[in-house]
């Protein structure tokens, strides 16, 4: 490792102890820097990266509500504004019983350059609580809503911070959450993205994430005069992304024989089809069962539980070309990372944020296969919820077909600027350096602009 990213690395540390997906995004990105550093020297003078890693604020709130058994329970919320130097704050809520302050501190922080490489004026932000709607009736997620809802919106606005949703965090939630911010304020704002079609919501943003990982996957083999037809594919997750990946990659003549959830994953060997796909979306969506009972209803496909003392994934242990990680963080480890090379994969792309490990990610590096990282892969839904927020502005809602169009060139726009980058800065085809450079330059020029704030 070099001298400037060990420096970084310890002072972050030091700074942020035990946040250890915090330091980890921190130490890949810094990586990265450390090339423009070298190339354009002012940036070092004028501590731009130094700065991007301290949020510009961290706000952390009680949040008490009431169970249908009439106990009082409590959970934490949080929000981090991370910077806000091309845009009003922007990122997603993300309710997981593992929620703390340094995974969403890695999130915000993976935000900043995601949303700088969308292109639109959006800043980075992120935020949550360690609530866990698994198994909570619909009463409870909205008296959870509505009491996170009332401390978090004096903080937020549509030209101050506009939250969206992430893990455990959809429609329904969404929808509590507006109705809250929006009794408590008076106010009818695009406050938050991923409404719903009838309250300002944009057609594509449910789909958003899960097809511009499918888009960036197919630049890429562009690249290589290949195309995703007749590509098999894992996807792992089951949830939005993981749903929408698997829609798009169905379209364009992929086939897909993976999908999980914590509990463990499926792998049918046959291909998840259309209808397949709908029981899938019927069973996470509507009737918020367990990837377990796919194969009692489709028997040729082999369900394996989750084994929490195994050092691997099995998931990623199948002869494929391609991989969609679209569940959580470091689901890749490097021992996986190494299944996956070994099982002929040479096309990754993320639709999670950071489900790779350093060693993962050093091992696609090397091979030299088109790795497109989260901040890259999966900016597709923050991208449509900028043109929610547009659409919202202007009181126009816009076409499927538009919407679709626009997000299909940011896809292609951001691909092209992790090539570029990654070119320009000697290191060719490395699509973290391209993301991680592309990303950063637009928000440290508009920093060095706006003065020391
Ligand atoms: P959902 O809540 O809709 O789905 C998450 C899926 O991942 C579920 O299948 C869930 O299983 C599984 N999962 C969650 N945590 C774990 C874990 N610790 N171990 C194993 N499996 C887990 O979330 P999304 O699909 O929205 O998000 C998936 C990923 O995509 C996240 O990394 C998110 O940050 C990222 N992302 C999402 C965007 C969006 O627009 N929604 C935008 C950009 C990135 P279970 O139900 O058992 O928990």
């Amino acid at each position: 490792m070099n001298q400037f990213v060990d420096d970084i690395g310890e002072a972050v540390k030091a700074k942020n102890p035990g946040e250890i997906e915090f330091h980890q995004a921190v130490i890949e990105v810094a990586e990265s820097i450390e090339l423009v550093y070298e190339k354009y020297p002012h940036y070092r003078s004028y501590k731009i990266f130094e700065r991007m890693v301290e949020p510009e604020r961290v706000i952390m709130f009680r949040v008490p509500w009431m169970d249908d058994q009439g106990e009082i329970q409590i959970n934490r919320g949080f929000r981090i504004e991370m910077n806000s130097a091309i845009g009003p704050y922007k990122g997603g809520l993300r309710f997981h019983p593992s929620v703390n302050l340094g995974i969403l501190k890695f999130l915000a922080f993976e935000q900043v350059f995601k949303n700088s490489l969308t292109s639109l004026p959006i800043g980075g932000g992120k935020g949550g609580s360690d609530f866990d709607p698994k198994g909570k009736s619909d009463n409870e997620v909205m008296r959870f809503c509505q009491s996170f809802m009332s401390e978090l919106f004096r903080h937020i606005g549509p030209d101050t911070d506009v939250p969206a949703g992430d893990i455990g965090v959809g429609g329904r939630e969404i929808g509590f959450m507006f109705g809250q911010y929006k009794r408590l304020k008076n106010e009818f704002t695009g406050v938050l993205t991923g409404k719903g079609l009838n309250w300002g919501g944009s057609l594509i943003r449910p789909e958003a994430t899960g097809y511009g990982a499918v888009y960036m996957a197919a630049e890429m083999l562009a690249t290589r005069n290949e195309t995703l037809e007749g590509k098999t594919c894992l996807v792992s997750g089951s949830g939005n992304v993981a749903q929408y990946t698997t829609e798009k990659l169905l379209e364009l003549g992929a086939k897909i024989v993976t999908l999980s959830d914590s509990s463990g994953y499926i792998y049918d060997e046959k291909g998840i089809d259309r209808e397949k796909l709908e029981f899938v979306m019927d069973l996470k969506n509507v009737r918020r069962g367990r990837i377990k009972e796919y194969v009692d209803k489709f028997p040729d496909a082999v369900y394996t539980p989750s084994d929490p003392s195994a050092d691997f994934n099995p998931l990623w242990n199948h002869k494929a070309q391609c991989a969609f990680p679209s569940a959580t963080q470091n689901e890749i480890n490097g021992k996986d990372a190494q299944h996956l090379l070994d099982n002929g994969v040479y096309v990754v792309s993320e639709g999670a944020n950071m489900p790779t490990t350093l060693d993962g990610v050093k091992l696609f590096l090397d091979a030299g296969i088109l790795y497109a990282p989260g901040k890259a892969a999966n900016a597709g839904g923050v991208a449509v919820s900028g043109l929610e927020m547009a659409q919202n502005s202007s009181r126009l809602p816009w076409t499927r077909e538009e919407v679709d169009k626009r997000l299909q060139m940011i896809m292609k726009n951001i691909h092209k600027t992790c090539v570029d980058q990654a070119e320009h800065f000697g290191t060719p085809g490395n699509y973290v350096n391209g993301a991680n450079i592309g990303g950063f330059i637009k928000v440290a020029d508009a920093m060095i602009d706006q003065g020391l704030v």
